[in-house]
């Protein structure tokens, strides 16, 4: 494989080399090749060019391939804390992965999430939070992104994306402690588990509180 010089920052434009072809900087952490986009998942999801690889058959999500990742000058890009990066002129929050400068607004990070939802830590700034903290809930009672926020990370959010409390979106605005909350249908507990759960809100899954 001919391996393309590093880019400098400067170079990197709008549509930098990386997001189309991102076998040269995102590698498998199995085999080392490369990593390439997901047909049906571009900008999600990456499969490992060597095809005995398990990488192949399995894709990863990006949050997962950029830890594995040659330099793409973009170290604590998306940091924990407040107020937060600003990125295409919105305001980035700490469960969205960031490559050099481009958030990928549609992406979890995985890692985050798990870290928010063990430690009742924000997913919006990624600090800890108080007792009681806010959620956005739908109609069935799921929570949205499954994880907690601060009640200024959540008007953030609602003043970034004003749609998610219309009328008719079905998100409304939740205060919650810890009891008040289901991890996949379970009584929640702090730093329990090894994957992220789905939360939802116990007194709309079903009476229990
Ligand atoms: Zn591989
Ligand atoms: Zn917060």
């Amino acid at each position: 494989m001919t391996r393309m010089p590093r880019p400098s920052p400067h170079e990197l434009g709008d549509e930098p080399p990386w997001l189309e072809d991102p076998q040269d900087w995102f590698w498998c952490s199995s085999c080392e090749h490369g990593l390439y986009w997901d047909e049906r998942y571009h900008g999600e999801l990456l499969r490992c060019v060597n095809q005995q690889c398990f990488a192949a058959e399995f894709a990863v999500p990006i949050w997962a391939a950029q830890k594995n990742r040659d330099d793409l000058f973009d170290e604590a890009a998306n940091p924990e804390g407040w107020p937060r990066p600003v990125m295409e002129s919105r305001p980035v929050p700490y469960l969205v992965p960031v490559t050099a400068g481009r958030p990928w607004w549609r992406a979890t990070d995985g890692e985050r999430l798990l870290r928010c939802q063990n430690q009742w830590w924000c997913q919006v700034c990624g600090l800890p939070l108080p007792s009681a903290a806010w959620v956005l809930v739908d109609a069935g009672g799921d929570v949205s992104s499954d994880a907690a926020m601060h009640e200024r990370c959540l008007r953030l959010a609602a003043g970034t994306c004003p749609h998610l409390l219309d009328v008719g979106v079905g998100y409304r605005a939740v205060q919650v402690r810890l009891d008040d909350l289901l991890g996949d249908g379970r009584p929640l507990q702090l730093g329990d588990a090894w994957t992220p759960k789905r939360w939802t809100l116990r007194d709309a899954s079903g009476g229990i509180g």
